[in-house]
């Protein structure tokens, strides 16, 4: 896909984030890995910009040295999205929210456990929760990669989550299942104490997703 094309992705996904209800306002942001000719890098969301005013243009382009290419100014948490593509091959998209549920669980500091078998579309038999760090510094990308590693979404204490994906669309859709589990697991925490899946069930899961979609050989 050209970079254009691409700029229009992220606008489009960084606008169907706000409508789907799993962020508010201008916070978050959202990128795409971009190379292109001589261009290895990412675009990344502006700093600052309401998201119906946003044009393909206002998309920043980063190299994964970190620097930016143009006049704005890259949203202020473009290092994790750096260093995720930097240690992330499989990244190719990243959306970043203050989903309104995944945070409430970010600011008591909890993971999402195996509360539900669709935890694992996450990659794994919970869903982490990075600890504090300051917005836009190297710590939180730190936290942020390593409660990523081995997963397509964690949590960010007293902050949102970040969810991965293959595209924007992907990433979206990351992003709306980890808001989805969130807001179920802090209901079951309102009427009680939820009962977890014991971690050879997970496992049998885990199994399931990592062929789940996939064309059926048998089928050839
Ligand atoms: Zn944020």
């Amino acid at each position: 896909m050209n970079a254009q094309a691409l700029r229009e992705q992220v606008v489009a996904t960084a606008r169907a984030m706000n409508a789907a209800g799993i962020n508010r306002g201008k916070a978050g942001n959202v990128s795409a890995r971009c190379q292109e000719g001589s261009f290895d890098g990412f675009l990344v969301t502006p700093s600052g910009l309401p998201y119906a005013e946003m044009n393909a243009d206002d998309i920043v382009a980063m190299t994964l040295g970190g620097e930016a290419v143009g006049s704005r100014v890259p949203s202020s948490e473009w290092r994790f999205h750096r260093d995720l593509y930097r240690h992330r091959p499989d990244a190719q998209a990243i959306v970043h929210t203050h989903a309104p549920f995944a945070t409430t669980l970010a600011c008591l500091h909890r993971a999402i456990p195996a509360f539900h078998y669709m935890v694992a579309v996450a990659g794994g038999r919970d869903i982490r929760c990075a600890p504090y760090a300051t917005f836009g510094t190297q710590q939180l990308s730190d936290h942020a990669v390593a409660a990523l590693d081995g997963r397509r979404a964690c949590l960010l204490a007293n902050h949102g989550m970040i969810a991965l994906g293959d595209a924007p669309a992907s990433a979206l859709a990351m992003a709306i299942e980890v808001e989805t589990l969130a807001e179920m697991y802090w209901r079951a925490l309102q009427a009680g104490e939820p009962r977890l899946l014991p971690a050879e069930e997970m496992e049998v899961v885990l199994a399931k997703f990592a062929t789940y979609g996939q064309p059926d050989p048998r089928e050839r």
